[in-house]
């Protein structure tokens, strides 16, 4: 199993909590596209091997790209690398810029997959983060994507954002019921140093809400989605059954993917070796790199066998259902619980581990605690 994701990093206009690496200033965006495509000529003699079980073009927003871009960027994809016939194939969109011509465009290039960035459905909490659409903007986006024949939705919400109350959250899962979207993200704001909402915060402009009520907020989320159908499936991803994320649950699975674009990364076995490498952010640097031939690549480490079976339990135990033991047997030649038998004795003296036959896996307390109970793995 590989994933292959595709960076476009250009937005209508810069969130204010955001530091990803974005852009509002779409001047280059052509140059950059071109650069896209000979990224992946670069790279398609390298990955003749590997077959690709799932695309994610994510952002930014790749939907303001103007029109044909996106289309190109798949078919060009689908001709220069093996990408199984059944792949997932994900695309990001924000409501502002989902048009009915700009959705159709992805299904016929073979997006299966729409993942749209509501992250609350009030629209003065909208405003606070500096967000371009509404909430009348996300459901034409939902309709408009169903009119084109979409049915595998995602929506990616927040919690914990400055002024919400546990009723805004709660309204903005209700939406989402009603609207029957069968696959939620739900994140907690992380204040970033550097953005506006950063600066605001620590000048006493604006106040996160207490970490207590957060938790109470998100503990009810979760008890209202999964009265509502969907499986926890990740710490912060819900799904009905058939729904949930291939892409994601192969990082999750520590598996290989390759990044392109900007600062994208990615996570190969190359000659036998695990490594993990990254593509410069800075968007001169990547133009003027791929344009002269040369991969944009940064930091490229072989990660040793301990430290790779150290990452499949990191990640894995963000899945609800935890690490399989025979899978990770057939990677490593060894069985996890005997692996890290002094961490997980003492995560079972804390009640937060689950272990059988066939898995290791946080239990709710240990997913409270995530955190300190990875910690443990890292101490032993
Ligand atoms: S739309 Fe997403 S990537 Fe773009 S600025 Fe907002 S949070 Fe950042």
């Amino acid at each position: 199993m590989a994933g292959l994701y595709i960076h476009i990093p250009f937005c209508r206009k810069k969130c204010r909590y955001c530091d990803f690496v974005s852009f509002a200033d779409s001047s280059r965006e052509d140059l950059y596209y071109l650069a896209l495509i000979s990224e992946m000529r670069l790279y398609a003699p390298l990955m003749k091997d590997k077959r690709f079980d799932t695309v994610f073009i994510g952002g930014g927003t790749p939907t303001v790209l103007s029109e044909g871009k996106l289309g190109h960027l798949l078919s060009e994809l689908k001709n220069r690398f093996d990408i199984a016939p059944d792949a997932e194939i994900t695309c990001e969109a924000n409501p502002e810029s989902a048009s009915e011509e700009k959705l159709r465009e992805l299904i016929e290039a073979g997006v299966n997959r729409l993942s749209i960035g509501l992250q609350s459905a009030s629209d003065a909490l909208l405003r606070r983060l500096g967000r371009v659409h509404t909430k009348a903007d996300f459901m034409k986006a939902v309709n408009t994507a169903r009119k084109v024949g979409f049915t595998n939705i995602n929506a990616d919400v927040m919690h914990a954002l400055p002024g919400q109350k546990r009723e805004d959250y709660m309204d903005t899962l209700r939406l989402l019921v009603s609207l029957g979207i069968p696959h939620i993200s739900s994140y907690s704001l992380i204040l970033e140093e550097g953005t506006p909402l950063f600066d605001d915060v620590n000048a006493g402009r604006e106040t996160l809400p207490d970490p207590d009520d957060a938790a109470d907020m998100q503990d009810d989320g979760i008890a209202f989605l999964e009265e509502n159908g969907f499986a926890r499936y990740e710490i912060s991803n819900f799904a009905k059954p058939g729904f949930e994320c291939r892409h994601n649950l192969n990082y999750w699975d520590n598996g290989e993917y390759l990044g392109l674009g900007l600062n994208s990364h990615s996570a190969l076995r190359l000659k036998g070796d695990w490594t993990r490498f990254n593509n410069t952010e800075n968007l001169s640097e990547y133009i003027n790199e791929v344009g002269e031939g040369k991969l944009p690549v940064r930091n490229t480490q072989k990660i040793e066998k301990q430290e790779e079976m150290f990452e499949t339990v990191m990640l894995g135990l963000r899945k609800i259902n935890g690490i399989s033991r025979s899978e990770f047997q057939a990677r490593f030649n060894v069985d996890p619980v005997t692996e890290y038998a002094p961490a997980i004795a003492e995560l079972e003296l804390d009640g937060m581990i689950e272990v059988t036959e066939e898995s290791l896996r946080l239990n709710r307390r240990g997913l409270d605690f995530q955190n300190e109970a990875l910690l443990k793995f890292m101490d032993q």
